[in-house]
Formats: structure tokens, sequence, C-alpha cells
């Protein structure tokens, strides 16, 4: 079988489930080609992407700038590890650093590798400058997180099929209920030894969980207060997807064009992924101030292909994408009128019970059990009109299309929604 040889998709499903693990239970649909908020199947047929490769592709597909920054440096040189300087990584540290004002940047590649590696950034400011006693550091974190899938990572999950049988667990995490301020400052007062609280700005996997307005802005003056660093997790929800660069800008009305550029939430660490390169390849990075980010010196930590000279490249261009055709407010402005149409809609349908989000991150409740299939049923339903989306959590389906789409293209994928829904309701 050559590699160019064409596949129908159930040959290439046949091939998946024969010879891959089946660590994913994908929707049957078989993709070969994307551009901007489209995808084509094998056999042609054109779809709405409504998951953006879970918000990594923000900038659409094959988005040709980026492209061609991947596929011209590919051509001059693709990694030379950190043993050596490259001449891309630092100019992509300093676009990087002053897009989301921090002193530092440390490049990784995955999102997870990213958490671990501010967890581990955090874990040695605590030793160092908060003197904590060797070994007792602990981390607060939030139930049903989501942040990725190495054993530290699920040590601190709460979902037991992400959980169970992996085992021993890492110590030193302390769970609390998310947008619960109470139960942070609880946290902070009865352990001693806290250095830092991890926090999606808004739970993505869990289902689109917003928090109350002003809970990350109080969040961050409590681990102010207490001396813990306030560590946000944006690997789903920054890059623009919640209708600013970053989810950590907090309530303020304005969409990013007319911003400040002062975020309300300054998080003193900052993990981002997915859309740091707009899905062409695994870029993903820590920023930190100086105080905090020099706790690491040569040998502490790192990665062969982090800050490679092709991430650097797709990385920079990616965020010169997002600031260049101003997609945190295309996804502040379409994000406000879907859960305007939807929220129109759902009086007239017994099968949603809510929309929520911010931006283009939502997801609409379904009126059934967690159990059931009906959230999937719909799913498959909406593939076949065209428009692909993914139940998360049983009941709830995330609706997240790249940035890139025009009020026309959202106001199509409306209707196909609801047309779906109220077809699926007879
Ligand atoms: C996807 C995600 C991760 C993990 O990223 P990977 O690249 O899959 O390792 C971490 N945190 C959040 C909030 C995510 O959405």
């Amino acid at each position: 079988m050559a590699v160019l040889e064409a596949l129908t998709s159930q040959q290439a499903i046949d091939l998946e489930n024969k010879y891959g693990a089946h660590n994913y239970h994908p929707l049957p649909v078989v993709l070969s080609r994307g551009e901007g908020v489209y995808v084509w199947d094998v056999e042609g047929k054109k779809y709405y992407d409504f998951l953006s490769a879970y918000s990594a592709v923000n900038q659409g597909h094959c988005h040709p700038r980026i492209v061609g920054a991947l596929t011209e440096q590919a051509k001059n040189l693709t990694l030379t590890s950190r043993a050596f300087y490259n001449d891309m990584l630092g100019k992509y540290e300093k676009y990087a650093t002053e897009t989301f004002k921090f002193d530092k940047l440390l490049p990784m590649n995955t999102g997870a590798e990213a958490v671990e590696t501010a967890l581990k950034l955090c874990r040695k400011w605590g030793y160092e400058k908060k003197g904590i006693a060797e070994n007792e550091a602990q981390i607060i974190v939030c139930e049903n997180n989501f942040h990725g899938r190495t054993t530290t990572i699920i040590s601190f999950s709460n979902d037991p099929v992400a959980r169970e049988n992996f085992g021993p667990y890492t110590d030193g995490f302390i769970k609390i209920e998310y947008d619960n301020l109470k139960a942070l400052e609880h946290a902070l007062q009865s352990h001693s030894n806290v250095v830092g609280f991890l926090v999606e700005p808004i739970q993505g996997e869990a289902g689109v969980y917003v928090p109350s307005d002003g809970y990350l802005k109080e969040a961050k003056a409590l681990c102010a207060q207490y001396g813990v660093l306030f560590i946000a997790d944006e690997v789903q929800t920054g890059i623009a997807r919640t209708g600013r660069l970053l989810a950590t800008c907090g309530n303020c009305s304005c969409a990013e064009k007319h911003c400040s550029g002062t975020p309300e939430v300054k998080p003193d660490i900052l993990i981002l992924g997915k859309a740091l390169s707009g899905g062409a390849y695994p870029v993903s990075a820590v920023l930190a101030n100086d105080d905090i980010m020099n706790v690491i010196r040569p040998g502490n930590h790192g990665s062969t292909f982090g800050g490679n000279p092709i991430a650097a490249a797709v990385g920079m261009t990616a965020l010169e994408v997002i600031k260049d055709e101003e997609l945190a407010q295309n996804a502040y402005e379409l994000g406000n009128l879907f859960r305007e149409k939807l929220n129109a809609f759902i009086p007239t349908c017994d099968l949603v019970t809510q929309v929520r989000g911010k931006g283009l991150l939502n997801a609409i409740v379904i009126n059934d059990t967690e159990d059931s299939t009906t959230a999937w049923d719909i799913c498959m339903a909406l593939k076949e009109n065209g428009l692909l989306a993914k139940p998360t959590h049983g009941n709830i389906i995330r609706f997240a299309p790249p940035l890139v789409m025009t009020e026309a293209q959202l106001l199509d994928c409306v209707s196909i929604i609801t047309k779906t829904l109220q077809a699926f309701e007879k």
C-alpha cells in the first residue's frame, strides 16, 4: 500500500481499527483535505469543522501564511536540538513575549508537556523562592479539570476513564471545586505549603463551563495575598478563541481590537498550546517573568524538539495571523451572534436546555442523561448535514469553529444546527 494510494472511508477506518490502538472513539468520517472553516472527506463531501481540532485550528485549516512559514523553514533547517542555537527561536520568543507581555518563554511541543513544565517551574520556584521544605510543595487544582494525559496530570484528574489503572499517582495536589472562591481561600488557609493554583479560565473538556464574573480576578488576588503562583492553562481558551487574545483578559466588555492590551487578570505562569501553531505543528509554551522563570537553569528541563526552527517559524506566524486578521474581534462578534441565535431557538426545542460559552468556544446541553447516546446521535445527524462536532461528557456538544468564519457562514451553520435539532426532535 503506497503512501499516495487513495482509500475509501471504510478502508481507512478499517486500517485504523486493525493497526491502531483504540485510544479514541472518532466520529466515522475520514478527512483528507481542509481549507479555512471547511474540511472534505475522502469521498469529496464538504463539512464545516465545528471542533477545529479542539481549538488548535483557530486560524483555519491550512492557512496559507502558516503553511508557507512551515514549508519555507522545512527547506532550510528543521531541527538542531537546543545543544546549538538556531536563528528562528529568539525571534519567535521576542515576538511571543511581547505579544503576551511576559519576560520569558519556555518552548515545548504539546499542551501536556507545557502543563508539566509549568508544574515543575512552580514547584522549583516554591522551593527556591518561598523556602518550602523539600518534597512538601502542594499545587491547588480544580475538579473536572482537563490538563492533558501524562502520569502526573492524570494523577489530579477526577475523570475515572482517564485515571483508572494508571496508578501509582503523583502526590502534591489539592483538588477544590471550580468557580468556588471560598474553597480556594480555605485551601490556601489550611495548607502552608501551597505554591500554585492551576486553573482553566473556562473548563473546555469538562463541557465549556464559564466561571462566574470576577472569579479569575478574585482567584488571582487570593493567590497574590497568599504568595502563591496563579497558573492559567490557556491551551484551549487562548489565542483568540474566547473573543480575546487570552481568556484571562477577563470580563471587560471590549473586544481585542480596542483592548489596551493589559489583561484584567495577569497569570504568573501562562500555558499555551493548540492554536499557538494554527494546527500546523505541535507547538506549546510556558510564559513567565524573570523572577519565576530564572529558577530554571541549564539541564533542569528540556525537550529535543522544543523550540525547533519549524515550531518557531510556525508559532510566530500563527500569532501574526491572529493579530493581522483580527480574529479575536471576529470570535467575539460571531460568538455573540451564535449564542443570540441559539438562545432564540432553545425555547422552541425540547431537546436543548442551554447554550453557554464565550467567543467561539460554546456548548449546548442536551436534554438527556449523561449516559445517553442522544448527543452522539445528534452529532451523526449534523455530520450528514455537513457540520462536524463532537460530544463532550455525554450530553454536551461543543461548538468551536475556526475563527476565520464569516457572518454568512456562521448563519448557515446556525441554520444547519437548528434544522438538525428540529428534525431530530420528531
Ligand atoms: C488540549 C488541552 C491540553 C493538552 O494538550 P495536548 O496537546 O493534547 O497535550 C491541556 N490543557 C487544556 C486546557 C487542553 O484543552
